[in-house]
């Protein structure tokens, strides 16, 4: 069964992909953490990647298409696989069904002001890293390590709606370039219970 996940930055998109790779036996293929262990092992890749993220632009889309074709090559996807993170455009898209079919799109359906609570909501420890929300904690620093927290830059509101604007401005045309194979999750209070159809949909594929 080969899937793709599609969902907004900070839609839980990365954490369904989990739930079904773990329930489904699939490989979790996530173009974020290709990259990322790339650049960690100083590949050829890797060299190139992060030459261009340090300029500050976003990889081009023949090197992460091309990461994303050999690492489909691998053993473990021959009977399926998980896609997070990719295709993110269209060009990507295009380019996938050269080298794999696939048989659904999980669409993670959380509203934008959902996202855009949660996510300026986020704090980070400046020492350990752990994350927390102002939701459910209300202190200033670490519970773990006593560290101050922080906003990221990342998490701020103003780039949470950029972010948000991108994804839907390169996304909408992937909706409807999957149109037959796109399954609609929408977003509940808990991963669990958003992951509840999709585990029901999938188990009636093939
Ligand atoms: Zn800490």
């Amino acid at each position: 069964m080969n899937l793709i996940m599609l969902g907004a930055p900070g839609s839980g998109k990365g954490t369904m992909a989990k739930l079904i790779a773990k329930d489904f036996a699939l490989p979790h293929i996530s173009t974020g953490d290709i990259f990322r262990e790339n650049i960690k092992n100083q590949t050829e890749i890797g060299k190139q990647a992060k030459a261009i993220i340090d300029r500050g632009e976003l990889v081009p889309d023949e090197i992460t298409i091309k990461i994303v074709e050999n690492r489909l090559k691998e053993d473990d996807c021959k009977d399926g696989f998980i896609l997070d993170g990719f295709p993110r455009n269209l060009t990507q898209a295009k380019a996938l069904e050269n080298f794999a079919k696939i048989d659904r799109v999980i669409l993670l359906d959380v509203p934008n002001e959902e996202i855009e609570r949660r996510m300026s909501g986020r704090r980070t420890c400046k020492d350990c890293g752990e994350i927390y929300n102002t939701e459910t904690y209300d202190k200033t620093t670490c519970a773990k390590c006593g560290g101050e927290l922080y906003q990221r830059e990342d998490d701020k509101l103003e780039t949470v709606r950029n972010r948000l604007e991108v994804y839907e401005r390169q996304t909408a045309p992937l909706i409807n370039f999957y149109q037959d194979k796109i399954f609609r999750a929408e977003g509940k209070d808990t991963p669990q219970e958003t992951y509840e159809p999709v585990k029901i949909e999938l188990s009636l594929v093939k």
